[in-house]
């Protein structure tokens, strides 16, 4: 692969969106790109404003912060693609790692295709490419499933149509729902050998590799805190 020169040169355009990735918990994983981009977007938009704001503090980045929030997002969507196509650049960030992957992001990106704005991504971390890589699972074909319905009837149902799954599949789950989806995973997949990475680039990152059973007795004895990804 022919890596160019640094693309930061490049103007951002009047009325473009940037997806921009930001850390999925360690400040440093930010890339150069990244940063400087924030400081030239007329807008940020975000999910959490207090959130995004311990990043801007930290690289010294001074862009108003739009919040995003799912409770808010048909108000705030028209009026962030209104300040597109009045020739305003917005950077799309999240709380957390790569926008439009599991978060609401994907609506706004959407929309401004949907207006044929220009779009673009400043690409950086993603949770579950590092859990992927790390799990020491398959990683030359995957399936992302995301977040499971926090209903057991229908999160059990999905697990059941992945039975006959080759692929290696990557699930979020939060820290309160872990030991019941990997209940879960034991009653309809039976004891596999999975993989949990938690807090993953975080002080108290740690991956668990072992059967269901192990995992989940592991969970039992020590609270599940932080943010989690499952690999099976
Ligand atoms: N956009 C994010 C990404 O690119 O990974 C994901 C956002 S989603 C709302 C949040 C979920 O991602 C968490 O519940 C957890 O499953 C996963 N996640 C995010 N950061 C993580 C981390 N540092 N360690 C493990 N999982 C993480």
């Amino acid at each position: 692969m022919r890596l160019t020169k640094p693309v930061d040169k490049r103007r951002i355009s009047k009325g473009e969106l940037l997806i921009i990735a930001t850390p999925i918990g360690n400040l440093e994983d930010i890339t150069i790109r990244a940063i400087n981009s924030l400081k030239s977007v007329d807008i940020i938009a975000c999910e959490d404003t207090r959130r995004t704001r311990i990043l801007t503090a930290h690289y010294s980045i001074s862009k108003p912060l739009v919040s995003f929030y799912s409770y808010n997002k048909v108000k705030r969507l028209d009026s962030l693609i209104s300040h597109l196509l009045n020739g305003k650049t917005i950077g799309l960030v999240s709380d957390a790692g790569t926008p439009g992957i599991s978060d609401p992001g994907y609506t706004i990106i959407k929309a401004a295709i949907d207006k044929g704005i220009k779009v673009s991504s400043i690409p950086g971390p993603s949770a579950l490419i590092s859990a992927l890589v790390s799990s020491g699972k398959p990683t030359h074909k995957f399936l992302f499933e995301g977040f499971l319905s926090n209903k057991s009837a229908q999160r059990r149902r999905r697990l059941a149509d992945l039975k006959k799954e080759e692929r290696t599949v990557i699930l979020y789950e939060s820290p309160h729902r872990l030991l019941k989806l990997l209940k879960d995973i034991l009653d309809v997949l039976g004891d596999a050998e999975i993989v949990c990475a938690r807090e993953l680039t975080k002080k108290f990152e740690e991956i668990k590799r072992g059967k269901v059973s192990e995992i989940i007795e592991y969970f039992t004895g020590f609270k599940p805190r932080g943010e989690f990804v499952v690999i099976l």
